[in-house]
């Protein structure tokens, strides 16, 4: 009963899907104007507004103009109502888990095809679903919100890192360029504090940063080039070993990434600087976070692990130049949620754990 319901509900919600995925993008309400043909501009009447079906009686034409409409329409109606009843089917509990369950899944719908179509991760989805993703850890959730806290943080710290240290190897060790008052060069020292001192001395010392920046209106960068590459030998060199001084290290700067991100989100967009090259983008940071919350750490990491895996594959079988990780990211976390700690405990019990 409920997996009808969800396949039905998630038809629809992928019909709402197409309108959020082609207008959030451009800035454009995504409620107002209703659903028009996009070569003749005829607005659709209740019976084209049907998920799926009206695509096949159509037979992909607009019935008012001929136009081919894109077979992408039926293709996010019918993936939405397939996730959207695979959760019915894997947590058959209506309140709160499947309710939040589904909204997390339509949020990765619409991230997956946005980014796709446009290398952007918009920031009111990634926050709105890390909030989601807190909000239902509140309610028992995900571990619970602590868990789900510690997640985010983790997760967003681990590929803040990881994008750090790939840019780094790309600009030939040479210092990135500092934004004013927040960005990679707080997070960075946050993460080598995190190490030293713990993860709440490292973003407290990673936000006396920023706020130090702002009040002298000038900035205080510690060079990347210094916080990264001495990393790995406190991380190696601790004395609480490199599993505690990992995670101060990724908790900091999963926090600094995070807030400075939500910082910039409602700033005017920075002008983008195409000259300096970018192994992993910041909207892959913000996913993570959301992932993490929903997912937990260690399952966030098999998650992350389908992803390069599909990306891989993917992206030998397609040839693009330039691949939004989006997407794989989105499957990754679904794959994550769902099966990520019981896959974690396999792979935990094959190498003797
Ligand atoms: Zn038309």
């Amino acid at each position: 009963m409920l997996v009808i319901l969800g396949l039905l509900l998630g038809l629809a919600v992928g019909s709402f899907l197409n309108v959020v995925i082609h207008r959030l993008p451009r800035g454009e309400s995504i409620v107002y104007p209703p659903s028009r043909c996009p070569a003749c501009g005829a607005r659709l009447g209740p019976a084209e507004l049907v998920p799926v079906v009206s695509y096949l009686v159509q037979k992909g034409r607009c019935r008012h103009c001929g136009a081919r409409i894109s077979p992408r329409y039926p293709l996010v109606e019918l993936l939405t109502g397939v996730l959207f009843a695979a959760a019915a089917y894997l947590r058959p509990v209506l309140w709160p888990d499947l309710v939040f369950l589904w909204a997390f899944l339509a949020f990765l719908v619409a991230l997956a095809f946005i980014d796709a179509d446009t290398y952007l991760l918009p920031d009111s989805l990634t926050y709105g679903g890390l909030a989601l993703g807190l909000l239902a850890g509140g309610l028992g959730m995900n571990g619970g919100l602590f868990r789900a806290l510690l997640g985010a943080l983790l997760a967003a710290g681990l590929m803040v890192l990881v994008g750090g240290y790939g840019n780094l190897v790309l600009r030939r060790l040479k210092d990135g360029k500092p934004s004013w008052p927040v960005g990679f060069h707080q997070v960075y020292l946050a993460a080598l504090a995190g190490a030293f001192l713990g993860p709440a001395w490292g973003t407290m010392l990673g936000l006396l940063n920023w706020l130090l920046n702002a009040l002298t209106r000038r900035g205080w960068n510690l060079p990347e080039p210094v916080s990264l590459l001495l990393l790995p030998p406190v991380l190696v060199l601790h004395p609480a070993g490199p599993l505690a001084a990992g995670q101060g290290a990724l908790v900091a700067a999963g926090a600094l990434a995070l807030l400075g991100g939500l910082y910039w989100a409602f700033l005017p967009e920075p002008e983008e600087d195409d000259d300096e090259p970018v192994a992993l983008g910041f909207g892959d940071v913000k996913l993570s976070g959301m992932l993490g919350a929903w997912s937990g750490f260690p399952a966030f990491l098999v998650g992350l692990f389908v992803a390069v895996l599909a990306g891989a594959v993917l992206g030998v079988l397609f040839r693009r130049k330039r691949l939004p990780f989006g997407p794989y990211l989105a499957l990754g976390g679904v794959v994550a949620v769902f099966f990520g700690d019981a896959l974690w405990k396999v792979y935990l019990a094959s190498v003797g754990w």
